[in-house]
């Protein structure tokens, strides 16, 4: 059935909003029963440990934001073309409506589950939500795609970008609603095992909580942004990540806050505005270049004699917050106590990790990907390789960052490093203690342990050892991909 009075399918994917949600709002405005689902399919199945169960708490938030207005979320569990072409039979939709996502393996599912649909004469497709420019929209003169962040920054900051919408606060619901799982079956929060009660009380869970902190920050904050926002020790930044990864706050409702912010002449807003673009042009460069995603993206990388081994002990330090860098080791540990890194010390974390320990940005990357709950392709595979020097627009291999001298300068009264890093003081505060309570027990890790007294790899011969190695690496002509 494809008339219009049958129900729509709404794909629920990183888009946990009732706010400024364009799928939605063109369900809802069809005047057709919309049935909100939410499919636990491959690509999420294949999450790490917090991202997974971040996106578990987002979905039961939503569904009780929907059941508020008189609507639900069906649950279901599989291969996302199987269960929505049954759903879609089951409950004669004649359209299923979803954002549009960018990374490759999204894309793949999401190609499948469009022609599979098609194919039956259901109105399948997508719409634009979870990026302000889609990365097509944006050419050079060339008419290219932009390596470079500089240019792609002149060439959007004043385009206009639509207002966001109000809330809907109705929907038509179906005559009969389908069967649903049941959320607490999933388990999908089974990976982060004692982490997950550390965790919890950091988290900005669903749509209000974001609006509330996008104001805050937009009222206050913002005008500080530009020197705050390198300080680990202090709330300088928005702290709205989590909420654009699962699209609990539309980008477009924080470029708007940016912009009124800019107009009243808050000193930051530019450079936030800035920020927000670079979640973008990650996106950008990610739709363009899928090998971003996985593969170095100067492939005169491949040759680079980086450790792979994750089993190494320098690795295993590196991750447990005990390499004997006080920068380094908040910073891991900042991430497993709040789900969070500051992104000053994800820079430090992750140059210490490719440059001193001269070990692949993979490895990095993949444990970013099972620990936080901001994870987000694009912007982490571009973090990583821009930090290890082999991606788009990266920091140059031998500007390697000083995790001693950039401690002094960032956080100079030492509150960052106190806070996450209990072996540092006698009484040490809540979250430096809390570490060890979120970590498994196989680490055997105590407070009362005595802090490494030496670096696992010292900073000045890790920085030699590296240069050393990219003076004599052996790198084929060819650069750009
Ligand atoms: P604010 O400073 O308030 O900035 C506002 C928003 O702009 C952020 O919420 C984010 O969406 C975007 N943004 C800010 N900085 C960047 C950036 N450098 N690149 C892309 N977008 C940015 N960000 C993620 O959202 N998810 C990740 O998985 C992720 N992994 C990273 C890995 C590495 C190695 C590095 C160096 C950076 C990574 N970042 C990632 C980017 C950045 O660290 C975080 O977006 C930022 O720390 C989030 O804090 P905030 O929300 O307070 O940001």
């Amino acid at each position: 059935m494809t008339d219009e009075s049958s129900p729509v399918i709404w794909w629920v994917r990183r888009d946990l909003r009732l706010t400024d949600n364009p799928v939605l709002h063109r369900a809802a405005d069809s005047g057709r029963p919309v049935i909100p689902v939410f499919v636990l399919d491959e690509v999420i199945e294949s999450h790490g440990a917090a991202p997974k169960w971040r996106l578990g708490l987002g979905i039961r938030h939503l569904a009780e934001r929907l059941e508020a207005i008189g609507s639900r979320l069906i649950l279901r569990r599989g291969t996302a073309q199987t269960v929505l072409d049954a759903l879609a039979a089951e409950t004669g939709a004649g359209a299923v409506w979803w954002t549009r996502a960018y990374d490759p393996p999204s894309i793949e599912r999401d190609e499948g589950v469009k022609s599979t649909l098609t194919g039956r004469g259901i109105d399948a497709g997508s719409m634009p939500g979870h990026v302000l420019f889609e990365p097509w929209t944006v050419e050079t003169k060339q008419g290219g795609y932009y390596k470079v962040f500089t240019p792609y920054w002149r060439a959007v900051k004043d385009r206009d970008v639509p207002h966001p919408t109000s809330a809907r606060t109705a929907l038509r619901t179906p005559q009969t609603w389908p069967d649903s799982d049941r959320i607490e079956d999933w388990n999908m929060g089974a990976a982060m095992d004692r982490g997950a009660v550390v965790v919890r009380p950091w988290l900005t869970l669903g749509e209000e909580a974001a609006q509330a902190r996008l104001t805050a920050f937009a009222d206050g904050r913002i005008g500080a942004y530009g020197r705050a926002r390198d300080l680990p020790g202090i709330e300088g930044t928005s702290g709205l990540s989590e909420s654009l990864t699962y699209g609990e706050i539309s980008i477009r409702a924080c470029w708007h806050a940016g912009l009124r912010a800019a107009s009243r002449g808050e000193a930051g807003a530019e450079t936030w505005l800035q920020e927000l673009a670079w979640r973008d042009f990650a996106y950008h460069l990610l739709y363009h270049t899928p090998h971003l995603l996985t593969e170095n993206w100067r492939r005169e990388w491949d040759s680079f004699p980086w450790n792979e081994d994750e089993r190494v002990a320098e690795v295993t330090a590196w991750k447990r917050g005990r390499t004997g860098i006080r920068f380094v080791d908040a910073a891991m540990r900042e991430l497993y106590v709040t789900g969070r890194m500051h992104n000053r010390s994800r820079m430090i974390a992750a140059s210490y990790l490719t440059k001193h320990l001269m070990s692949h940005w993979r490895i990095g990357s993949r444990w970013f990907e099972d620990t936080l709950v901001d994870w987000d392709p694009a912007s982490n595979a571009l973090g990583w390789q821009w930090a290890s020097g082999s991606g788009p627009d990266a920091a140059p291999y031998f500007r390697v960052f000083n995790p001693v001298t950039q401690l002094d300068k960032f956080d100079k009264d030492r509150t960052y490093v106190t806070r996450f890093i209990a072996e540092l003081s006698d009484d040490p505060p809540g979250p430096a203690r809390a570490f060890f309570d979120a970590i498994p027990r196989s680490w055997q890790m105590s407070p009362d342990d005595p802090y490494p007294e030496k670096p696992v790899v010292d900073p000045k011969e890790g920085r030699e050892r590296a240069l050393n190695a990219y003076k004599n690496r052996e790198f084929p002509a060819t650069t750009h991909p």
